[in-house]
């Protein structure tokens, strides 16, 4: 349950409890909504900043667009209320979650008048797949849902209701006691866990499914391959298969609230060495430097508070 800290709504910091919605917001009946999780993390040099802000509210007016959700304020906008909010709760370190809703008007599905509602809220959460995770490892399934293929969602977008499929496979897993699932696509291969991308370490090189599989292609998962490439690794966008993730050396999750996670084991199977690996360990250290402002090369990845 997040702290119950003011929320930025409609263009005002409100009390927690003020930030409400009718039961006939027509968002809440059909899934016609956008949203994003964005991360803040206090830097080695004792700042706060967001970590790649600006892409999270493109992506997040791209999703509006996409789901023909008319959106009022600029990327700028978003921007500046994220960190008026940040400092107005403050907090050094956060998870944010902009949320874009129809509310009243038509209760019919084209949804044509409705009012575009929209709210910032953020609260500290620690690591998504818990603390223990990020070093020692998650245990998957392959989930029997099917991740929706691209003639029936829109995969770059957060869309609400497209989550139901996250939401369904992510409890099956965990009810039956893994970490989290894996999704695979219409036509057998792997798509991506319920809220992170994937990637697979076979011979010392990465793979990770393409962007144009049925996959969010994440703002993590962008991050991951630059700083990949930059420490001289190969990585390669390629179609995988569940028995490529059976063998692989190495496997590891990543997103916004994930992080980077490395899987040590996968229905059943011992992912290597069953524990986290080199290039995974790598990888992780060199996404903290970055997000925590440790990294030269990309300043231009934090918005500073
Ligand atoms: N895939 C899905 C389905 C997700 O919900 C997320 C989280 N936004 C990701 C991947 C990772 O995306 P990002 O790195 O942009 O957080």
């Amino acid at each position: 349950m997040p702290e119950k800290l003011p929320i930025w709504l409609d263009g005002e910091i409100v009390p927690y409890e003020k930030a409400t919605t009718h039961v006939l917001s027509h968002s809440l009946h059909y899934g016609v909504g956008a949203f994003e999780g964005i991360r803040a993390y206090k830097g080695v040099d004792g700042r706060s900043a967001v970590f790649r802000l600006r892409e999270h509210m493109e992506r997040l007016l791209d999703s509006c667009k996409v789901a023909l959700i008319d959106v009022s304020y600029t990327v700028d906008q978003l921007i500046e209320a994220s960190v008026a909010l940040l400092k107005h709760n403050r907090l050094a370190e956060a998870y944010i979650r902009p949320l874009v809703w129809l509310g009243e008007g038509s209760m019919g599905v084209a949804a044509v008048d409705n009012e575009v509602r929209v709210a910032i809220a953020a609260w500290p959460w620690g690591a998504y797949l818990g603390a223990e995770a990020l070093e020692k490892g998650v245990r998957l399934c392959t989930s029997s849902y099917e991740r929706i293929g691209i003639r029936s969602h829109h995969e770059k977008a957060k869309i609400t209701g497209q989550y139901v499929n996250s939401v369904l496979a992510k409890r099956e897993a965990m009810s039956a006691g893994f970490h989290e699932a894996i999704m695979l696509d219409s036509q057998g291969y792997v798509a991506e866990g319920t809220g992170e991308n994937l990637f697979v370490v076979m011979k010392g090189e990465i793979y990770t499914p393409p962007a144009g599989a049925s996959i969010l292609a994440g703002i993590t998962r962008e991050t991951l391959i630059t700083i990949a490439r930059e420490a001289e690794l190969t990585v390669r966008e390629e179609a995988l298969t569940r028995t490529q993730l059976y063998i692989a050396d190495e496997v590891f999750m990543c997103g916004t609230a994930a992080e980077v996670t490395p899987v040590r084991e996968i229905d059943g199977r011992k992912i290597g060495a069953g524990e986290r690996g080199p290039i995974a360990t790598r990888i992780q250290s060199d996404y903290f430097d970055a997000v925590r402002g440790n990294n030269p090369r990309h300043k231009e990845w934090l918005t500073y508070l």
